[in-house]
């Protein structure tokens, strides 16, 4: 189950945004599309199609969905934060590393992750010296994975 501020539901309102987004887009072609049919047959009622409906059912959808999620992520300092460091696993074409990519550079087809952080690569310290690791894709949303001996100290 999500937490509230689980940064990948900050991630999941952005695709969602986009799809939208993209949504409006065809649901206008549609709309023009239908318009042309009926002026090009001289028809004074527009036929819309139902992929049309189905279009904007879909946009109605998304609508509802970030409505419901709007005051769980956004202007929240701390979801900044962690959308960032969650960032930190794409690869130079934006992509999550394992998630579908171009062929270009070390992705092909698979992205190749962030080729400036590989995971168990130590990336720095805290201040009591114990490294800061880059975590693998499956830990990287958990804190204590990017500072293991801390762990390994308190629990
Ligand atoms: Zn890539």
């Amino acid at each position: 189950m999500a937490q509230p501020t689980d940064p990948s539901v900050t991630d999941l309102r952005r695709e969602l945004a986009k799809a939208h987004d993209a949504l409006m887009d065809a649901e206008t072609h549609l709309a023009r599309h239908a318009e042309m049919n009926a002026a090009l047959h001289c028809s004074e009622r527009v036929m819309y199609s139902p992929l049309h409906a189905k279009v904007d059912a879909t946009i109605q959808g998304i609508k509802h969905a970030l409505a419901r999620t709007e005051n769980t992520t956004d202007q929240d300092d701390d979801s900044d934060w962690a959308h960032l460091v969650w960032d930190l696993d794409r690869c130079q074409h934006g992509r999550h590393q394992g998630d579908a990519c171009g062929p270009d550079g070390d992705c092909n087809g698979t992205s190749a992750g962030n080729p400036h952080l590989r995971p168990g690569s130590v990336i720095g310290y805290d201040m009591r010296r114990r490294p800061i690791v880059m975590p693998d894709r499956d830990h990287k949303h958990d804190p204590a994975a990017w500072c293991p001996s801390r762990k390994a100290v308190t629990g």
